[in-house]
């Protein structure tokens, strides 16, 4: 305990939660408990200070001045500098980047005009080599990125983000290049602390943590995030499990004493951070050698799918929870990870247009309609996926007929309504507002977050 009132609230939800599991299972709206963004400051005592922001700030301070660990997003930069301002006048010395997500990176331009404005030294930035190709990439793939984002995070008001529009158009942020970059390790001397950075990749392939050998704290970044592992989001860029395993075995091989993740909950004590190292690290490998067995045997992606699963006593720890990412979109990255983008289907190597089967398997069902039917049917049942099926090659059969679409917007609202992950939620979601707007019916409940509407932030 360090004294600090709010720091000691977080250590001791984070010591409830590893030591004791969830109070009568796991229920969606608790998963609340596991993420303060209040911005408030915890202060553990050594010159190490925590922002809770929708991505959190780690404030170092030291005889240069202060060394941030992640900038938080733009829209969020501002209250964490006002909760910085109650802690240390001092001005922002370095920035460290854990990765190039925009809500680690994206109140970086904030802290530099501050500086600037009070005729400070422009703060240096650190980052791992492959931060600069993130930027590049993104600055390539704008468009796409505003739209899978405004899909993603719809509904993420209370953060600041006033629309899926407004945020779309925030994606676009003046990027804070690194000027200081590294590839494996690099030490640094941070106003008379020592801090070690390591890249692992995970998440992402530009990830930094950072190591406080004098203090025994390790600032995680997305390596730990409280929920379940960002290892498979369906609609960005590759990521990779073993790796981020073998980076939570490391960091537990160093023995720290106090572990601060960018996402989550700050956790004290050597053995609690070493338990949900390695559970981390478990459950993603166990995800990769299932996998990887199947595929050497010759299973095809379908199989893969339908066989692999994540050992219970692991899916109910509070900090494994699927509310954002899950364990099948995780078990598809493997594949495409070590096999590609082909799922071993034939017919899928080169395939008809989806309308062009769609018209075919509708007329031979007897109608779209007909197909509908059978969905809404389905759906009723609880065979969410096959409904889903149905529905689609209907829309598809007939993209015009509103009566199928008013089943299609009903079917992909309650497909949306038995998920748990944002990610899930948000696609379902899109597709029912879609087809209630061609249908003319009232359009479901536009709610494209997880349930308890908290969920770390990237990319
Ligand atoms: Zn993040």
């Amino acid at each position: 305990m360090t004294g600090n009132a709010y720091a000691d609230d977080l250590l001791l939800r984070s010591a409830k939660l590893v030591d004791d599991g969830w109070d009568g299972g796991f229920s969606p709206s608790q998963s609340k408990e596991t993420n303060p963004i209040d911005a408030g400051l915890a202060d553990f005592g050594g010159g190490v200070a925590l922002v809770a922001s929708f991505s959190h700030v780690v404030a170092l301070a030291g005889s240069t001045g202060l060394t941030l660990v992640d900038t938080s997003l733009a829209a969020l930069a501002g209250a964490v500098q006002n909760s910085l301002a109650s802690w240390s006048p001092d001005p922002v010395d370095t920035i460290i980047y854990t990765h190039g997500h925009v809500d680690h990176v994206g109140g970086a331009p904030l802290f530099v005009k501050s500086n600037a404005d009070a005729g400070a030294r422009r703060p240096r930035v650190v980052g791992h080599a492959n931060v600069a190709p993130r930027f590049q990439r993104y600055d390539v793939t704008e468009g796409y990125n505003s739209r899978i984002n405004a899909r993603q995070f719809r509904g993420r008001r209370r953060l600041g983000m006033d629309s899926p529009d407004e945020q779309a158009r925030r994606w676009g942020v003046d990027w804070v290049w690194p000027d200081v970059s590294f590839v494996d390790r690099l030490a640094l001397d941070l106003g008379g602390r020592e801090a070690v950075l390591f890249h692992d990749k995970g998440e992402t392939d530009d990830h930094a943590w950072v190591w406080l050998p004098e203090q025994r704290v390790i600032c995680g970044g997305d390596f730990l995030t409280w929920v379940f592992p960002n290892a498979g989001n369906p609609q960005k860029v590759q990521r990779y499990p073993a790796e981020w395993a073998r980076a939570m075995r490391a960091m537990a091989a160093l023995e720290p004493e106090l572990f601060l993740p960018a996402h989550g909950l700050p956790i004290e004590g050597r053995d609690r951070i070493h338990r949900v190292l390695i559970d981390v690290a478990d459950a993603l490998e166990s995800l990769v050698s299932q996998t990887l067995e199947l595929m050497n045997s010759g299973a095809n992606l379908d199989e893969v799918l339908n066989t692999v699963r994540l050992a219970p006593r692991l899916a109910e720890r509070p900090y494994l929870q699927a509310t954002y990412d899950e364990p099948e979109f995780v078990v598809r990255n493997i594949w495409r990870l070590y096999g590609g983008w082909w799922d071993g289907d034939p017919s899928h190597l080169k395939p008809a247009t989806s309308v062009e089967s769609s018209i075919e398997l509708s007329s031979l069902a007897g109608g779209a309609q007909r197909l509908a039917e059978r969905a809404a049917q389905l759906s009723a049942d609880g065979q969410h996926r096959l409904a889903c099926h149905l529905i689609e090659i209907a829309a598809k059969g007939e993209p015009t007929n509103a009566s199928v679409h008013a089943v299609r917007s009903e079917v992909y609202r309650r497909r949306r309504d038995g998920e748990l992950s944002l990610m899930a939620r948000a696609i379902y979601s899109e597709a029912a507002e879609r087809s209630a707007a061609i249908s003319g019916v009232e359009s479901a409940a536009p709610d494209g977050t997880a349930p308890d509407g908290t969920a770390p932030g990237e990319p």
